[in-house]
């Protein structure tokens, strides 16, 4: 395809872009768990329709394993499969990176120069760690006992951290801004901790949570389950601790500590393994955007995941601005949604009334090696549990299901459209 010149943001020319521009019917921007999802169930749904989806990964990762990974528990390669495998047969994978939107000409523009047209769009695009917003971390992640379960050439520095404690302290953060899986800061820390204790030597080790919010988890039974387990590790928790800098060479963690909203004090606390949740935000490019709210998200209305403006413009996944917890058991409730409102906008002409995304979320939080709370939510933070038994309890059954099945469901099941 012939390489056109970069337009400079909001300001392309329609008129030169578009007959240049290759069109496609269904245009998806992010092959990850949202967007691949999406194109699966398109491809169910209708008959032969045009699907397009710009990416410029070559893999395709299974996330939630790598709190697995970094717990030893699964070799790291296992959370990955190649992009040109989980692509639905048909779907046009188009390997580039979106860096505007022009939704006035249905126009996205890539790194490339390319412009692609579409009847509808898809914005998939994850969200952003923002690695460089705390002094001393992305200089040093992966070494000097700084390590991250949130990337996955970290997560086998995470493994080795855990091993090479054998006293001292260690910290596990969780940062002040939106963030993929709210559970998985704990989930790692009780796994290290279980670790700790299975080889008898958690008593030499000061195991701190340090969290800038004001709550240990959003939902009150969970919260509540959570305290034996915290009580059993001997876990300090301290909430409303902003990590703000890492002093690598001496071994300190910097933190804001948060009054209403705002840093009201400082404190340094020593460690000898810290994990780093990391700020995370939504990706410059949206930010950047017509599309984005004033958060920086895909405005979409959160029932429907239509954006607010653009009626033939819908989000899902980590990158839309709906108050859900980000996680991949959103999108396999959202998705459904999505899939539903485009077919029906496309034969009747209007979305569907009759799909609502009720803000489900689900995070299996793990408590041990063989442990493990199952928390599924909605909008209001009220359990809506897939089980007849309570979920807020440690089971060893919801461990192996999170551990054996899920990884299963996910590559058969949800990335081909059934599940
Ligand atoms: C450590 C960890 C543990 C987790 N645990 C769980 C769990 O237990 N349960 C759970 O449900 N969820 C969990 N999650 C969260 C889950 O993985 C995400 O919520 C989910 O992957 C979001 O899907 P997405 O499609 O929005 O984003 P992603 O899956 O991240 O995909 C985004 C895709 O967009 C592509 N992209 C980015 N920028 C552009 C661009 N400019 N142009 C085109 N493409 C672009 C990327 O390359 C990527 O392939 C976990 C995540 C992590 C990191």
């Amino acid at each position: 395809m012939e390489k056109l010149r970069t337009y400079s943001g909001k300001n392309v020319n329609p008129e030169k872009a578009r007959p240049y521009a290759n069109h496609h019917q269904f245009l998806i921007i992010g092959g990850g768990t949202a967007g691949i999802t999406t194109a699966a169930q398109l491809k169910k749904k209708l008959n032969k329709p045009d699907i397009a989806v710009i990416e410029p990964s070559d893999v395709h990762y299974y996330q939630p394993m790598w709190t697995f990974n970094g717990a030893g528990v699964f070799h790291k390669e296992k959370s990955k499969k190649l992009m040109k495998d989980i692509m639905p047969d048909d779907v046009a994978w188009i390997k580039d990176y979106v860096v505007a939107f022009h939704p006035e000409q249905n126009i996205v523009e890539t790194e490339c120069g390319a412009f692609y047209s579409y009847e509808y769009l898809v914005v998939a695009p994850g969200i952003q760690i923002d690695w460089d917003s705390i002094p001393g971390l992305a200089e040093n992640i992966g070494t000097k006992g700084i390590c991250s379960i949130y990337s996955y050439n970290q997560v086998d520095y995470v493994y080795e951290c855990i091993k090479n404690m054998k006293k001292g302290r260690a910290l596990f953060t969780q940062p002040n801004t939106k963030f993929k899986c709210g559970g998985a800061p704990q989930k790692i820390m009780y796994l290290s901790t279980d670790s700790w204790k299975n080889e008898g030597i958690l008593n030499g080790i000061d195991v701190k949570f340090t969290s800038a919010g004001s709550v240990i988890f959003g939902v009150t039974e969970i919260a509540e389950a959570l305290q034996p387990v915290i009580k059993r590790y001997g876990i300090d928790v301290k909430l409303l601790h902003n990590l703000k800098e890492i002093k690598a060479d001496e071994r300190i963690a910097v933190y804001d500590i948060m009054k209403d909203g705002k840093p009201a004090d400082e404190v340094e606390i020593e460690y000898d393994m810290l994990h780093v949740t990391p700020p995370m935000s939504s990706p410059d490019f949206i930010k950047n955007s017509p599309l984005a709210d004033s958060e920086g998200w895909v405005d979409v209305d959160k029932h429907s995941l239509q954006h607010k403006k653009y009626p033939n413009v819908f989000s899902l996944g980590d990158a839309g601005s709906t108050p859900n917890a980000k996680t991949g058991a959103a999108v396999r409730k959202q998705a459904p949604v999505v899939t539903g409102n485009l077919v029906s906008l496309h034969v009747k002409g209007k979305i569907d009334e009759n799909l609502s995304y009720d803000g489900y979320g689900s995070c299996p939080l793990i408590t041990g090696y063989n442990k493990l709370i199952l928390a599924e939510f909605n909008y209001e933070s009220k359990m809506t549990p897939s089980f007849p038994f309570n979920q807020a309890i440690e089971r060893r059954s919801m461990y192996h299901m999170k551990r054996d099945w899920l990884p299963m469901i996910y590559w058969q099941g949800m990335l081909k459209g059934r599940a």
